[in-house]
């Protein structure tokens, strides 16, 4: 297990991250926040699927007083982005959103400024302050030449230092790049420049298949060296997907040990059983599956118990029929049609003591 950078504690609602608690996964709503209905539908099945906070955007006036709604019926963390008008901020704070997320560079100057970071304060709100490739500060661009790792840190240097200068220190940075590459070497740097919990993710990273890539490459990448306190994948798609993607990458990392993990085999020519469609249709069974399990689903006999030693529950296909195993020890054999029912079954018994 690697060791994880200290940095400090910050409380978003019921989610506390930094100071070595767990890793949060965030996502973003995708639907009208004004549409409260829609709004908590959607949170409730990212909630579901692992996601411990969630954001909304707030372009209005309506989408601001309808936070009050949601944040008194979501499940999770509500944090409200805004851009350009601190009233907006203020309303949000007001009616429970349990992080704003704002650039201090364009709410309206420093006056404005300091009256979200007061009301912030008096909440007990954190604030993220966010720079990616589009909000680079002009005179680091002339200095360095180009959105550059340096460009990127000193950006989001000169945003914590406005909230600072206002007296206000519980914050939240994220520098997002759509880069991975250049979004691992920002946060390499800022990581040695301020203790404030990061916020990590690869902005824009694409449609779900290559989003996914790029996304496990660029948080992974940082989570592996110790850096990052909270995660959001970022995907043109169902923000459903982005949650799922962010638990396999701490479920990869060992940092999550929540559900079930299914270890399955590539299939190659002793695959004799239609293991593709059977490992795809156990994949969606046991996503509700909360307790931590390893679940193997393994083309052959020859070695697919060896293989999979490790796993608490397993299946390896033979011809027309499947063995079932339990750490690496085969304990029945069953026909094909049977596999996934029996499968279940077991993983059942395993995960909630059925009998
Ligand atoms: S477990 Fe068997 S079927 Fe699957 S890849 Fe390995 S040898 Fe091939």
């Amino acid at each position: 297990m690697f060791e994880r950078r200290v940095t400090r504690e910050i409380r978003i609602g019921s989610v506390i991250i930094g100071g070595g608690n767990p890793i949060a996964i965030q996502s973003m709503n995708n639907t009208d926040t004004s549409d409260v209905k829609a709004t908590l539908d959607q949170i409730e099945k990212l909630a579901e699927a692992g996601c411990d906070i969630t954001r909304v955007a707030v372009p209005d006036m309506e989408a601001a007083r309808a936070l009050k709604e949601i944040t008194g019926r979501s499940p999770i963390p509500v944090v409200a982005d805004i851009h350009f008008d601190y009233k907006l901020a203020l309303e949000s704070i007001r009616n429970g959103a349990a992080k704003i997320r704002i650039n201090p560079g364009n709410i309206g100057g420093k006056d404005k400024l300091k009256l979200v970071a007061n009301e912030a304060k008096n909440a007990g709100v954190p604030i993220r302050v966010g720079v990616n490739s589009g909000s680079v500060n002009r005179d680091y661009l002339a200095e360095f030449g180009s959105v550059d790792g340096r460009a990127l840190t000193e950006s989001a240097m000169d945003a914590v230092n406005e909230l600072e200068s206002v007296g206000f220190n519980d914050i939240v940075v994220s520098v997002k790049s759509s880069d991975p590459l250049l979004t691992i070497k920002v946060y390499r740097l800022l990581s040695k420049r301020i203790d404030y919990p990061l916020h990590l993710g690869v902005t824009e990273a694409g449609t779900p298949a290559e989003g996914s890539v790029r996304s496990a490459v660029g948080i992974g990448t940082l989570l592996a060296e110790g850096i990052g306190d909270t995660i959001r994948v970022s995907l043109t798609g169902d923000p459903i997907l982005e949650a799922d993607c962010a638990l396999s990458i701490l479920k990869a990392l060992d940092l999550r040990r929540s559900g079930v993990q299914i270890i399955s085999c590539p299939t190659c020519g002793r695959t004799s059983v239609d293991l593709i469609d059977i490992a795809e249709k156990a994949t969606k069974e046991l996503k509700g599956i909360k307790t931590p399990l390893k679940v193997a689903i393994m083309g052959c006999a020859v070695n697919g118990p060896g293989e999979a030693r490790d796993a608490d529950i397993g299946i390896a296909g033979g011809k027309g029929e499947f063995l079932l195993f339990e750490h690496g020890k085969v304990i029945k054999k069953v026909p094909e049609s049977e596999a996934l029912n029996e499968l279940m079954r077991m993983v059942r018994e395993l995960a909630y003591n059925e009998k």
